[in-house]
């Protein structure tokens, strides 16, 4: 994806934080970052969990909160499973080269992203009740991440009330992944001024 954006001449710049925007009447005039002052046509915040501090600073109302959820991944001699399992909130997720993924739990913790023995307990526990062989499989990694929630469990995905060329794309909580597409052709719509191809009614910027 960055390969085929960056052919069609996008601009990506990585590993900077976008800290406070400077405004002027109903327009966001541009970003200070930690690169600098950037300046664009249409602004659209996509920061995930992190976005309702960005639109505290615009007195946009916003309930995005962060959700931690806790990973495991095993390497296995071979694939043990041929489906993905749930059970649940859990699940675990094979893969081709025989590595098996375990997850996860909803955890508000604020912005903290570190794993905890507890949870890693619960998972491992789980998953070699599921599947035996797994007792003597080598744990590879284990992980946290934050999901961007939201307090009705709906996303925010729109303009941002008050401010021309703004708009928001956050909260997809744990559906990020697989709303990404739909919500990069939504995003499109609305930074070129077209009627979105879905209804925004209730994912509005500014519902609380
Ligand atoms: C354990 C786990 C399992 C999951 N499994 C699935 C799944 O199977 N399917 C699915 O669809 N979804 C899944 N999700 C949810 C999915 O990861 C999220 O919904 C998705 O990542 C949200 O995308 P996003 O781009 O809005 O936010 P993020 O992916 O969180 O990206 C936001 C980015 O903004 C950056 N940022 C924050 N503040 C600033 C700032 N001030 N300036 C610049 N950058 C900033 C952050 O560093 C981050 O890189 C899972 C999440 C977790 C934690």
């Amino acid at each position: 994806l960055v390969q085929a954006c960056r052919q069609r001449g996008v601009l990506i710049s990585e590993h900077l934080a976008a800290h406070a925007f400077n405004l002027r009447g109903n327009q966001i005039e541009s970003v200070a970052t930690s690169a600098g002052e950037l300046q664009a046509g249409s602004y659209c915040i996509t920061s995930g969990a992190w976005t309702g501090q960005l639109l505290k600073q615009l007195s946009v109302p916003n309930g995005i909160l962060p959700v931690r959820g806790q990973m495991i991944l095993y390497r296995c001699p071979e694939r043990l499973l041929q489906h993905i399992v749930n059970e649940g909130t859990r699940y675990l997720v094979p893969r081709n080269d025989g590595r098996l993924l375990v997850g996860s739990c909803e955890e508000e913790v604020g912005f903290d992203k570190s794993t905890t023995a507890e949870m890693l307990t619960e998972l491992t526990t789980l998953a070699e009740s599921l599947v035996p062989q797994l007792r003597s499989a080598t744990v590879e990694r284990s992980w946290a991440g934050l999901r961007p929630g939201s307090f009705d469990g709906f996303p925010y995905l729109g303009p941002i009330p008050g401010l021309e060329h703004a708009f928001v794309a956050a909260g997809h909580f744990r559906s990020g992944l697989h709303l990404s597409t739909g919500t990069a052709v939504t995003v499109g719509q609305l930074i070129r001024g077209l009627e979105p191809a879905i209804n925004l009614d209730a994912f509005r910027v500014g519902r609380g």
